[in-house]
């Protein structure tokens, strides 16, 4: 193995968070307290949503969201394939079913138009995947789901900040779910965020996230210890306040490399839409001739970390195919054969961000 000199991903922590993490720990709360309160409030505030109800990871968030919104046993909800794991799985936690529609190709988000002839007397809810940064289409999909009584339910772990048509992500749904871990935008190190303007969601979502009781020790549901704790939302507080100029700096380096990538023959530079912003999770190129892994082994060699988001649509993953989860998308099916992720972490010099043009050149040079 060459050594990476460009990272795909690397979280930044300064001096705040750690400042906030040591008050807390001689605080001596060190559960769920004031903090998580805190960063609750100021979370949902920067959302543009009423509420926020933390959790302990983002695939917690998703799971308390659709309980929440009452989904369980025989019911579905339509997703996208192409996505990580965990957008599929908190759905076979509830014992509800997936059902998998296809994306659109520019965007890699759920495509609008392969919803409706899902949709079955069993539907309950819509979750749209805000996939690399960019917002799926919420306009169509929130029409589709007003139309056959659905719930909406973003998942927004890649997508902290962003805006569909000048409204943020995580305030356009019913709920909205976001995470912390390390790579992400933002970090709590492990960590979760619902958003919602439903109060009595956000009591579903209390009830859910601490073992299922409404009353002290009086329970009706089996709910779950899902609680972040106070160290966690000191680190989030902290980066909170720098979020902004993260994402403005993966803005700015998305910029860069699409301004000298665009001219690479055999990839497509990422799409990102007019009147909405793409907070570059994921810079996610395709490539369109030679194999990918040629590619990767190229780029490996000079140097440059990279990511594969995501090499296999969950319908065709063993353990779906096994529970009898199926799907037909063939758009989901060739990104999963396409996509390559370049580091674009707002940490990245310039020198960085040329080290990956240079080495995708001499990619594009080698490989027919
Ligand atoms: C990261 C991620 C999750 C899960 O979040 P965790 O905090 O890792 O549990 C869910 N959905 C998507 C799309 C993600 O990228």
């Amino acid at each position: 193995m060459s050594d990476i000199k460009v990272p795909i991903a690397k979280p930044i922590i300064g001096q705040e968070e750690i400042d906030n993490v040591v008050e807390v720990l001689k605080s001596g709360m060190i559960a769920q307290g004031p903090k998580v309160s805190e960063f609750e409030e100021k979370f949902s505030l920067w959302t543009d949503a009423k509420y926020g109800v933390a959790t302990n990871s983002g695939t917690s968030a998703l799971h308390v969201a659709l309980l929440s919104c009452g989904i369980g046993k025989e019911d579905e909800v339509i997703t996208s394939p192409f996505t990580f794991i965990a957008s599929g799985n908190s759905i076979v936690y509830t014992g509800a079913k997936p059902v998998f529609g296809d994306i659109d190709l520019n965007t890699y988000t759920l495509n609008p138009d392969s919803i409706e002839e899902l949709i079955t007397d069993k539907t309950k809810a819509i979750m749209p995947v805000h996939l690399y940064g960019q917002s799926a289409e919420m306009d169509a999909i929130c029409d589709i789901a007003e139309d056959h009584d659905l719930k909406v339910i973003e998942d927004a772990a890649q997508a902290h900040g962003t805006t569909f048509n000048g409204k943020k992500v995580g305030s356009i749904g019913d709920m909205a779910c976001f995470s912390f871990y390390p790579t992400k935008n933002m970090t709590t190190s492990e960590g979760g965020m619902i958003t919602t303007d439903d109060e009595h969601l956000v009591e579903e979502a209390h009830i859910f996230r601490a073992h299922g009781s409404r009353v002290k020790y009086l329970h009706d549901d089996i709910g779950y210890n899902f609680r972040m704790t106070d160290i966690s939302a000191a680190i989030g507080i902290a980066q909170l306040n720098k979020i902004d100029e993260f994402n403005k700096k993966r803005i700015e380096n998305a910029k860069y490399l699409n301004k000298y990538l665009d001219d690479i023959d055999g990839i497509i530079t990422p799409f990102a839409r007019d009147n909405s912003t793409h907070v570059y999770h994921q810079y996610t190129i395709r490539v369109e001739k030679g194999k990918r892994d040629d590619w990767i082994e190229i780029l490996t060699e000079n140097g440059i970390g990279t990511g594969v988001h995501y090499p296999i649509p969950l319908y065709n993953q063993p353990i779906y195919q096994k529970l009898g989860f199926d799907g037909n998308c063939p758009n989901a099916e060739t990104a999963a054969n396409g996509v390559i992720s370049l580091p674009v972490h707002p940490s990245l010099t310039n020198e960085d961000l040329d080290l990956v043009i240079d080495s995708l050149k001499k990619a594009s040079d080698k490989i027919v």
